[in-house]
């Protein structure tokens, strides 16, 4: 039952020009519901523009993008940032958060762009960071949160409208080993409470050993490894 399928994808930036980049070269991928799968790749590889494809916020100049079975490519734009609004979740390595708002507020804002109700929306968003070990700073702004507490609550900003698929571009990436460490098992035991699916891209071998699967990003292709 494949949440997220990649068939055939080709990427070109610049066509034509001297500076052309081929990162792309026919990448499959397909992540089936409740799995967790690592892409590491060195930088420079390609990983930022899969996962910009991954998450309908670029086009692939060849092949097929299908989210819950549905092929994206068809869609019209209006339907696609729908998709990428309720289906899919970002993680980044900084935060992003909103700097004037609360904790709080940053879960809550997307979900009342979505029509959900404020008094549940802001239940939900506590949920969320009681989950991951921060409900007693859900009223501080981000800017007095620690590094670790802010990765925290960027993950339940993107959990904040359930979505099916969450796309982590080295979401720990930024954060010193052992905080690291600690911010990542909070964020797979949310994965794992909500059965969500992720494809996780990260240099930390360790961390990627700690996933379902885990793929390679090499000459614009995904290669498993183990
Ligand atoms: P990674 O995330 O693995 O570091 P990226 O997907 O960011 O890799 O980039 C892959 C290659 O494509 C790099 O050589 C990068 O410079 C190039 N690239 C990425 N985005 C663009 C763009 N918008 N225009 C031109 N080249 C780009
Ligand atoms: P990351 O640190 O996640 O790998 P990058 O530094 O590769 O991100 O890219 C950040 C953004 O800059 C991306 O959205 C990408 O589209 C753009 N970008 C990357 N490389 C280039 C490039 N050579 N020319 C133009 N835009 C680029």
């Amino acid at each position: 039952d494949p949440v997220l399928r990649l068939t055939g994808i080709e990427k070109v930036y610049n066509p034509g020009a001297p500076n052309e980049v081929h990162v792309l070269r026919g990448a499959d991928l397909t992540l089936v519901r409740g799995e967790v799968v690592a892409m590491v790749a060195p930088s420079g590889a390609g990983k930022s523009t899969l996962l910009h494809i991954a998450g309908l916020l670029d086009k692939p100049d060849a092949g097929r993008v299908e989210i819950g079975g549905e092929d994206v490519g068809a869609l019209p734009d209006r339907r696609r940032t729908a998709i990428r609004r309720g289906a899919l979740g970002f993680v980044y390595q900084f935060h992003h958060l909103l700097p004037e708002f609360s904790a709080l507020e940053n879960i809550t804002l997307p979900q009342l762009a979505n029509g959900t109700p404020r008094r549940q929306a802001e239940e939900r968003a506590m949920a969320l960071l009681g989950s991951v070990g921060v409900a007693e700073r859900a009223h501080h702004r981000p800017a007095a949160l620690s590094g670790g507490e802010q990765q925290r609550v960027a993950f339940c900003r993107a959990m904040a409208n359930s979505p099916r698929v969450l796309l982590a571009d080295e979401p720990t990436g930024n954060l010193d080993p052992e905080t690291s460490d600690r911010v990542f098992d909070a964020l797979m035991r949310l994965v794992r409470d909500t059965g969500l699916s992720a494809l996780i891209a990260t240099h930390n071998l360790e961390l990627a050993a700690r996933m379902d699967r885990r793929v390679r990003l090499e000459s614009g292709r995904l290669v498993a490894i183990d």
